[in-house]
């Protein structure tokens, strides 16, 4: 029988998918390396699993435990995932900016949520920093994983993400572009492919405009996922060999774009790494085989970069002419 035993099986292993229309011309390869077939549906299960196990191997996590993590998103509902298996309890701390659906995602896979307020300084007693501080030293059995800090996040890329590229392009592979969030997809998989190929693959960061690693001064912009005000210890800043600034609107459009010429409903980072990628493909030779890591599915967005009110209430509507354009062609 082809049986899994568990859906933590399941994570990893997901496809690369050649991007047929939003190429155009007769440019370089752009393979799309498609992270929604995780089992939670986006790149962090590969991360949230190899946390867990680590903790657990180490003795940080006991039978019983609590995971505490202060996450609103993608990392909690791969730590959900784990922790069921498991037998952990699962606690999340969000600030109140996050969006209902995201919360209540959270609590559909068993878990607790607590929401803190987002109008406080970090420092705040009531920040989600502090409270998820807190609440890790007073549950008993309790464990943080801390995905900005944890090594196991940049080393479970090097473990899975970095071997797979290689192995599906059969080593073809000369570019790989991906956004940047806690740096830990970048980071894992462009060490792997840099080893593999004796510093070859070229790898190259993609980052909502405003953000620090690609020279920001931390400014706010709307891109979930991707970016920072501060420099995380998962993110290796010698392993870019250049960092591409997507404004949010060229991030959105794109991601609409996916859903509509290629079927690939997505959410907005993936948009913002396609727009990098096609830069990138712009600018390489013909042979060129370019990977593109795509983290989360777009459903999580529907009431935002796929509602058109939300887009023009932005100023990122698309303009008349583009829009029939693309109608016109198809
Ligand atoms: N896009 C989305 C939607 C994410 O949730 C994340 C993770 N924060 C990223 C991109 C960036 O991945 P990483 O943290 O590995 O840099």
């Amino acid at each position: 029988m082809q049986v899994n035993d568990s859906l933590v099986e399941l994570m990893g292993n997901t496809p690369l998918v050649r991007l047929r229309r939003v190429v155009t011309g007769a440019r370089p390869q752009v393979l799309a390396k498609v992270e929604y077939f995780n089992p939670g549906g986006s790149v962090k299960d590969r991360i949230a699993v190899r946390m867990i196990e680590a903790a657990e191997a180490s003795g940080e996590l006991a039978p019983g435990g609590t995971i505490v993590e202060p996450t609103s998103g993608n990392t909690g509902v791969g730590l959900a995932i784990v922790a069921q298996e498991r037998g952990y309890r699962c606690v999340f701390v969000c600030p109140d900016k996050v969006a209902r659906d995201k919360t209540d995602v959270l609590r559909a896979y068993g878990a607790e949520v607590v929401v803190c307020p987002t109008a406080v300084s970090p420092e705040h007693p009531d920040s989600y920093y502090s409270v998820s501080d807190r609440l890790a030293a007073e549950i008993p059995g309790a464990w943080k994983p801390n995905q900005y800090a944890n090594r196991n996040n940049p080393e479970s890329h090097y473990a899975t993400t970095g071997p797979e590229i290689w192995a599906q392009t059969e080593g073809t592979v000369t570019h790989f572009v991906a956004g940047i969030g806690t740096g830990g997809t970048i980071t894992g998989t462009g060490r792997y492919l840099k080893e593999v190929s004796g510093g070859a693959v070229q790898i190259i960061g993609a980052d909502p405009e405003g953000s620090v690693y690609s020279g920001g001064s931390g400014r706010p912009y709307l891109t979930e996922g991707v970016g920072e005000d501060i420099w995380p210890e998962t993110y290796d800043r010698t392993i870019c060999d250049d960092v591409i600034a997507v404004s949010d609107k060229d991030s959105f459009l794109m991601t609409r774009r996916l859903a509509r010429e290629e079927g690939l409903l997505v959410g907005g980072s993936c948009g913002m790494a396609v727009v990098a990628a096609l830069r990138v493909a712009a600018a390489a030779p013909q042979d060129a085989v370019i990977v593109v890591l795509l983290p989360d599915g777009g459903r999580g967005y529907l009431s935002k970069i796929f509602n058109d009110e939300w887009m023009g209430q932005h100023g990122f509507s698309e303009d008349r002419t583009t829009t029939e354009a693309t109608v016109g062609d198809v």
